[in-house]
């Protein structure tokens, strides 16, 4: 098969390594250019464009930061669609909003274009090892030919059943691990107060009900031991929350967490950057700021 992968970031150019065995060539692209000048093996050309991907694969992976450029990768002047022959796949790997899903997918529809979302979890260590979750939203009628592919990359793969299922999941997970992360950080600031001892606490939670992939992972490793290097930006974590926080707008539905968390981890974008790792969060999240807020 002739595969197209677009977005060779953190997790995509790691996820890129597992697929370069399954692929008869691989042709990828990033607007980044510095991924021009790295030595791929000989089945691996860099694109032009994303056109020129577009134009040499019949089946098309996204690793993109945003809907809003998934979008424009798919549809706009330069986009795949313009190019793409008909019967041709493209599978949106990234957390992409859920009704820009559904609007994109019946814009294909009438190109016999068929779109995939495969959003993951597992960060970049799942991704570097080939041991991510995959969310599948449908494989329409594609279970054979994209599904070898995805266990390249995972141990893990659900098929939800719907188109866009994947998108709102990941969303919906995203929420859960960004409210764990902020109630483990209020729960650390009380235990330093009272003066316990920190790592002694995070077992405690470790071997009890507390316990989550923020107090099992995300402290000991990157928080407790100061080096905030998971490899998800904070901007990425923020815009999950926004997306299932929009989600619940669109659906009309009133919620309390969500949108006081949606709010948080847009304020710690203000006061620590875009860059930020999503994990320097807990370093300047300060809980009597947001006390007055929202009444809970
Ligand atoms: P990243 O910012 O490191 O990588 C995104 C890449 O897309 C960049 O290299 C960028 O240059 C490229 N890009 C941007 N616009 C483009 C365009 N128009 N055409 C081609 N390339 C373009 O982000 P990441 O951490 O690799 O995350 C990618 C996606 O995966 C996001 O949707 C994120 O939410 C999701 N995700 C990330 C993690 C993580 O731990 N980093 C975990 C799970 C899911």
């Amino acid at each position: 098969m002739n595969i197209g992968f677009i977005g060779l970031g953190k997790m995509g150019a790691n996820m890129l390594q597992h697929l370069i065995p399954k692929a008869a060539s691989l042709w990828i692209f990033d607007v980044n250019p510095t991924f021009k000048n790295i030595k791929y093996p000989d089945n691996v050309h860099f694109a032009n464009s994303n056109i020129e991907v577009a134009q040499n694969a019949e089946i098309v992976f996204l690793m993109l930061p945003n809907s809003k450029i998934v979008e424009d990768v798919i549809l706009g002047d330069t986009g795949l669609i313009q190019a793409l022959a008909p019967n041709s796949i493209i599978v949106d790997m990234s957390s992409s909003y859920y009704f820009s899903t559904l609007s994109i997918h019946q814009q294909l529809l009438a190109k016999n274009i068929t779109l995939i979302d495969a959003p993951v979890s597992g960060g970049v260590i799942g991704a570097k090892e080939g041991k991510l979750t995959f969310m599948v939203g449908h494989y329409d009628a594609h279970q054979q030919k994209i599904e070898p592919l995805l266990e390249a990359l995972a141990t893990h793969i659900f098929v939800i059943g719907k188109v866009g299922g994947g998108h709102a999941i990941k969303a919906l997970n995203n929420f859960l691990s960004a409210s764990s992360l902020l109630a483990t950080t209020e729960a650390m600031n009380i235990i330093k107060q009272l003066e316990i001892d920190e790592t002694n606490a995070i077992e405690v939670f470790n071997k009890s009900s507390g316990r989550s992939f923020s107090t099992e992972l995300k402290f000991p490793k990157y928080i407790l031991s100061e080096t905030y290097n998971s490899g998800f930006d904070l901007a990425l974590l923020s815009k999950d929350v926004t997306v299932a926080h929009d989600i619940i707008k669109e659906l009309g539905i009133q919620l309390n967490v969500l949108p006081l968390l949606d709010e948080i981890y847009k304020d710690g974008i203000m006061k620590i950057g875009y860059a930020a790792d999503h994990t320097e969060i807990s370093k300047y999240y300060n809980v009597s700021q947001y006390s007055q807020a929202n009444s809970l």
